[in-house]
């Protein structure tokens, strides 16, 4: 792998609650986890349920260093904690980043909270990594290390969530899940967080026409991700955090008028590996199928 290659690799696309079953093979049933691998350095959106596949593949490699950034607390983005293998290896170090709990709480309460009885057998001290629990407060940009940066932003869901734009060496990728847009407008800390980037990562759970329904849930639509993507320059959208109702019929018909909205606009796909040194901006979407490994 080239040194400035950035791969991304879609683990977990669905959103609420794991959904598994033959409506959902296509598109995948595991919650949100998506892995940004930069060279040799790991970035990890959120610990669903997808994180346990992906914690196969880094346990074979042994020594790693990765930053674990949290959307937010809520069950769908952290119950894959306790399952994810390099917590468990001594030779791993792991920072784990949430922008969402201080003052009233922190990331480690959070995670002990969940990994604890009677919710959980084990507690955290059965991890073997070096793990490091970072609070900070949205909005501020997180020095990850070999050039890697994160800038924040508090989004719009019951109890805050973060959305994040990665920067390095001249490419961006912005992970903005759970978020709800006010009718009619553009949310601005969005906005400046998906401005120009290659890849925009957006939270639709719901079409314009289901979202009357669930005002103040925390979600936003497929076309407001296009709305903001077209208005921000995005390079390349995808559409993530699938309704479990959603299976994979219905994803199938949103991929489709996706795609007619913004040229490169795709529903993210549990398994999908995207490189973005490979495929220039002119290009298509680029989308490899290869099972994440
Ligand atoms: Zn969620
Ligand atoms: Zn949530």
């Amino acid at each position: 792998m080239s040194s400035e290659q950035l791969t991304v690799r879609f683990w977990g696309v669905r959103g609420t609650l794991p959904t598994t079953g033959p409506d959902t093979i296509r598109y995948g049933g595991n919650t949100s986890c998506v892995e940004v691998e930069f060279g040799h350095r790991s970035v990890i959106f959120d610990a669903g349920t997808g994180i346990r596949k992906l914690g196969d593949r880094l346990a074979g490699q042994g020594g790693i260093e990765a930053d674990l950034l949290f959307s937010h607390c809520h069950m769908d983005h952290i119950c894959g904690v306790p399952f994810f293998a390099p917590f468990y290896d001594a030779r791993n170090r792991i920072r784990l980043w949430a922008g969402n709990l201080l003052p009233k709480g922190n990331l480690e309460g959070a995670i002990r909270s969940i990994m604890s009885p009677p919710l959980f057998p084990i507690e955290i001290e059965a991890f073997q990594a070096e793990v490091q629990f970072r609070d900070f407060l949205a909005g501020e940009t997180l020095d990850l290390g070999s050039g890697i940066k994160a800038r924040t932003g508090m989004l719009n869901h019951p109890g805050g969530a973060v959305g994040y734009r990665l920067e390095w060496v001249g490419k961006s990728i912005a992970y903005i899940t759970d978020t709800e847009h006010r009718l009619g407008e553009l949310d601005r800390t969005v906005l400046s967080l998906v401005q120009n980037a290659d890849l925009m990562i957006y939270d639709c759970t719901y079409t314009d026409e289901e979202f009357p329904d669930h005002a103040g849930w925390g979600h936003s639509t497929w076309q407001q991700a296009i709305r903001l993507a077209n208005a921000g320059g995005v390079h390349r959208l995808a559409i993530f955090h699938h309704d479990p109702d959603h299976d994979d019929a219905f994803m199938r018909k949103v991929e489709v008028s996706a795609a007619k909205a913004h040229p490169r606009g795709f529903v993210g796909r549990e398994g999908v590996v995207l490189k973005l040194q490979e495929e220039a901006r002119s290009a298509g979407p680029g989308l490899s199928s290869t099972a994440c490994r």
